[in-house]
């Protein structure tokens, strides 16, 4: 399996699973469940939440998935700007461990930059991670120069997770680069492009119908995914609410995409020519 290195040496497999939207309704939460969980035997560990999600709901739902196999896990939550100065961060993180219902997170973002300084959120994550807390901390939505200012006050960021798909590709410009020499592994969200047009590419159809995985031909989604996983910085993070899709997901590690694959990609999602602000959403 394709896997990730954090600075630390921790390595986790490249595939990790969203959680957005999950928990949100009574109908889809046991096969929710059941996709994290199928997700965890068949060997993928980081599960990406956030106290955002449904208010808490995404965490919940998390927490009930993951009871009784935390070792089994890399947990990553996020606290909000808003909560972000030293006090809330601490209080947003312990309200985070409660609803997940474990004692530690592998790793905790900063959703986005906020008006609180940067050195009193950093200054909060380690204190957290002094107390056992959080293992390591990280950012999201930093581009170039937001991880300029973080560097100036703080050495051990050791992920930042954005937007990244095919219809969303500005980042290949300098982030990913930068992220990569700086020893901060990428995390790619939406890396589906939360399922909408991008899934119905001809492109990526074509390219698809030319790869076989166990389960037969490939799908447009395995490709979109295969290719945010080509790069081994990358650690993507798509969300998937059933069964199928989440095996869906898995069989994408074993793609490899070939170059003429990536030229018709680049032929129609061309790469950026020149730095263009990052997305979010
Ligand atoms: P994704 O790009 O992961 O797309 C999710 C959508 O794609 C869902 O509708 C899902 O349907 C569908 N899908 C999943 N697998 C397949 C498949 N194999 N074939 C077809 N459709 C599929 O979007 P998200 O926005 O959810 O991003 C992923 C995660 O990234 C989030 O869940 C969240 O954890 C994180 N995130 C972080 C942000 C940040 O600011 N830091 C912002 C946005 C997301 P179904 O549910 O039915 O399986």
């Amino acid at each position: 399996m394709k896997t990730v290195r954090f600075s630390d040496g921790t390595t986790v497999p490249a595939l990790g699973m969203g959680s957005w939207n999950i928990g949100d309704s009574t109908a889809g939460k046991a096969e929710e469940i059941a996709s994290l969980r199928a997700g965890l035997d068949r060997g993928l560990k980081v599960i990406d939440t956030a106290e955002m999600y449904g208010n808490g709901r995404s965490e919940r739902l998390v927490g009930e998935a993951i009871s009784n196999r935390r070792s089994d896990v890399f947990l990553v939550s996020k606290v909000l700007p808003s909560n972000a100065t030293f006090n809330g961060t601490i209080q947003s993180c312990q309200a985070s461990l409660k609803r997940l219902g474990t004692d530690h997170l592998d790793l905790y973002l900063l959703h986005w930059q906020g008006g609180v300084p940067l050195t009193e959120t950093v200054e909060a994550f380690e204190t957290l991670i002094e107390k056992g807390l959080i293992r390591r901390w990280g950012v999201s939505n930093f581009d170039t120069e937001d991880m300029q200012d973080l560097e100036s006050v703080a050495s051990d960021c050791t992920a930042n997770q954005i937007l990244y798909n095919l219809e969303a590709r500005g980042v290949d410009y300098d982030l990913l680069a930068r992220d990569r020499a700086a020893g901060i592994v990428t995390m790619a969200y939406s890396p589906l492009g939360q399922g909408g047009d991008l899934l119905t590419s001809p492109v990526l159809a074509e390219i698809a119908r030319e790869h076989e995985t166990a389960a037969g031909p490939a799908t447009p989604a395995q490709i979109a995914l295969a290719w945010t996983l080509r790069d081994a910085n990358i650690l993507s993070i798509p969300k998937a609410g059933t069964l199928r899709h989440l095996q869906e997901n898995i069989a994408a590690l074993s793609i490899t995409l070939r170059d003429i694959d990536i030229a018709r990609i680049d032929a129609h999602f061309p790469p950026p020519r020149r730095k263009t602000s990052l997305e979010m959403i």
